[in-house]
């Protein structure tokens, strides 16, 4: 039987441990973080500190268990000049997933009020597509800390029934490098424990599958995009809207979109007013970025570019204007500083993999956010979701 490890356990890994080990093959999956309770999971964040602040989350689950939930198809266009058609898999898993717009209960006054502004202002603003299940959810702001009523999608559906169907789960390995013999994966190492297998497929995130390829002598790790967001804010009394479904709206504009976000950073530089969370409103404006990132063994470099800058500032001015209308005293706007939550594009399509998402080395494939070949420049998760999905149907077809 056709052996298969998968390192890492998020959108991408947990998409192609289900998918293969639906299809009788044996699994594998190794993960470097913990198993954990989805309320825990504020604890597993990483971030990594650059002029851009990076994140993503260690854990069983990877960074899809602190999810907003926000779930659209990206960079289609893209990949379909590439010779990579999603339309199937995009299909498949949009009724899988039920991904839909929350019905008029889930969205609150703040979001209204946000939404009424902007068409005033001759904006189109949209419901947000969602991988949520309103009949689970009751809104409550936190889908950022992991959703204590398993509301959302998260892989760790995926994984559970992969898990349930024979895989392995080795928790708590990190994975170093990967093992060759001429030309041919032959398997993974977590420092000096090996374990073999005929294919690989690193999932590890844009930050450390380029780590694990540079130490198996594949070049990676350059033409990072992450994304690049700020959220913009201030204070209107009693708003409440830290309670709210964040981004259950948004703005399409090009290479922008805007969204309503609350975010705790917002409260702290607007300490002198003496806020408290409900005073505060605020808007998401994230960016197709510039991937002119770069991940090394020991950091991640990422500054904005000029492009990046006269994007955020445009974004920034639009979303200072929606939120004046909707009522806040403009004396009170601010600005987190640049954070990104998207990483990608470290080991992209025809760079590092060639379009069925191998490697120079037989065997060894990526399914992660790192062969998205440019920035979405809005939620990744659908997309990485269906490359995982076609990678592991070219895998059962042409390996049987
Ligand atoms: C706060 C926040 C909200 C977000 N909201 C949305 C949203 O609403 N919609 C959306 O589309 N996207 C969202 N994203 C982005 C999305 O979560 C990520 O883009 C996506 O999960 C990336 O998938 P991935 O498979 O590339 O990596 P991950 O999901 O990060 O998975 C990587 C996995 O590899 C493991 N790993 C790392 N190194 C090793 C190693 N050496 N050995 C073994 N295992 C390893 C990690 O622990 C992790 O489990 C959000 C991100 C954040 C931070």
């Amino acid at each position: 039987m056709l052996k298969v490890i998968v390192v890492g356990s998020g959108a991408g890994g947990g998409t192609v441990a289900r998918e293969l080990s639906r299809a009788g093959v044996d699994v594998t999956i190794i993960e470097k973080g913990p198993i954990i309770k989805p309320k825990n999971v504020s604890e597993c964040y990483q971030s990594h500190l650059s002029d851009v602040e990076v994140m993503e989350t260690t854990c069983f689950g990877g960074t899809t268990m602190v999810t907003l939930g926000n779930a659209v198809r990206t960079c289609q266009g893209t990949f379909k000049k590439m010779g990579i058609d999603l339309d199937d898999e995009f299909r498949e898993l949009e009724q899988d997933l039920n991904v839909n717009t929350l019905p008029d209960s889930h969205f609150g006054n703040a979001t209204k009020r946000i939404m009424d502004s902007a068409r005033s202002l001759g904006f189109e603003p949209k419901k947000m597509p969602k991988f949520i299940d309103p009949s689970k959810c009751k809104p409550c702001g936190e889908c950022a800390f992991g959703c204590k009523r398993d509301a959302k999608w998260t892989s760790r559906i995926y994984l559970e029934e992969s898990i349930q169907s024979g895989t392995r789960l080795i928790e708590e390995t990190p994975v170093t490098e990967i093992t060759t013999h001429k030309g041919q994966v032959t398997g993974v190492k977590s420092f000096n424990k090996e374990f073999k297998s005929d294919i690989v497929i690193l999932s590890a995130g844009a930050i450390s599958t380029p780590r694990i390829l540079n130490k198996t002598s594949i070049k990676a790790g350059n033409n990072l995009f992450v994304d690049t967001f700020v959220t913009v804010g201030g204070i209107i009394k009693g708003v409440n809207y830290h309670q709210e479904l964040p981004m259950n709206a948004w703005i399409k504009l090009d290479d922008i979109i805007l969204s309503p976000h609350y975010s705790g950073v917002l409260l702290d530089k607007l300490g002198k007013f003496k806020p408290k969370k409900k005073d505060i409103m605020g808007m998401m404006v994230k960016i197709k970025d510039d991937n002119t990132g770069r991940v090394t063994e020991t950091s991640v470099i990422k500054y904005n570019t000029l492009h990046d800058v006269e994007l955020l500032s445009r974004g920034s001015a639009i979303a200072g204007s929606i939120l004046t209308e909707a009522g806040m005293d403009a004396n009170t706007l601010v600005s987190t500083p640049p954070r990104g939550a998207h990483p990608g594009g470290t080991a992209a399509i025809g760079e590092v993999v060639d379009k069925n998402l191998e490697t120079e080395i037989s065997g060894l494939f990526i399914a992660d956010a790192s062969v998205f070949p440019e920035a979405p420049g809005a939620p990744p998760v659908l997309t990485i979701i269906a490359l995982a999905k076609r990678l592991s149907k070219y895998i059962v077809s042409s390996y049987k």
